[in-house]
């Protein structure tokens, strides 16, 4: 499976934001945008007035890197989200969100994505009883997210369970009970990556 193995602080430097893609260092003194809060390169100082293309450019380069995922496969979840009823940029959104990795993160098991789809990679995770080890699965309302029972008692899903994050409105469950379930499809609202899809859609529709 392809997969982004550049450094992934370059990206957040290059988009201009944190974009939280190293788990708990991203806050630590040690994160690099809070160092050097600007461009990689020779000329990442110089200010440079981006054209209406190049913005709508980084505005899909930053989605793609948020949820980790290559071009080709961004490209084609546009066109799942294209042919669907709504607002495409709305329905792209919706459908990074409900892929497994990102489901599993929002779980709480996982400090940053890129850890969510290791361990989705890994399989420690199940849906509806059958285990799912591909990260892009695009999970359905009613689905039940369960760790393996093999996998619970690791000290890494030890930490996870004593660690609970606040779930958004779509998610129900408990780290704690290792399991979880998508209860609706998620809002615009409860999607919280600083992504403005509209750019993205103008952009794809040239
Ligand atoms: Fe981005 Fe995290 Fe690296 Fe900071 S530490 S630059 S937020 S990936």
């Amino acid at each position: 499976m392809a997969r982004y193995t550049g450094a992934s602080c370059r990206i957040c430097r290059r988009e201009g934001l944190k974009l939280f893609l190293k788990g708990d260092r991203c806050f630590t003194e040690k994160c690099a945008f809070t160092r050097r809060g600007y461009a990689p390169g020779q000329h990442g100082q110089s200010r440079k007035k981006l054209s209406n293309y190049g913005t709508q450019l980084r505005e899909k380069q930053k989605a793609r890197r948020i949820y980790g995922v290559l071009e080709g496969q961004f490209r084609r979840t546009y066109e799942i989200a294209e042919r669907q009823k709504g607002i495409t940029g709305e329905n792209l959104l919706r459908l990074l969100e409900l892929r497994l990795d990102n489901v599993v993160y929002r779980l709480g098991y996982g400090s940053s994505r890129t850890e969510s789809r290791q361990l989705v990679n890994h399989g420690h995770f199940l849906i509806n009883g059958k285990k799912v080890d591909i990260a892009s699965y695009t999970v359905q309302v009613g689905d039940v997210i369960s760790v393996r029972e093999k996998s619970r008692a690791s000290e890494k899903f030890k930490v996870f369970a004593e660690n609970p994050k606040t779930l958004p409105n779509w998610l129900q469950g408990d780290v704690a009970t290792f399991e979880g379930k998508v209860v609706s499809l998620p809002a615009r609202e409860d999607i919280d990556v600083p992504v403005n899809e509209t750019l993205i859609v103008e952009l794809y529709s040239k």
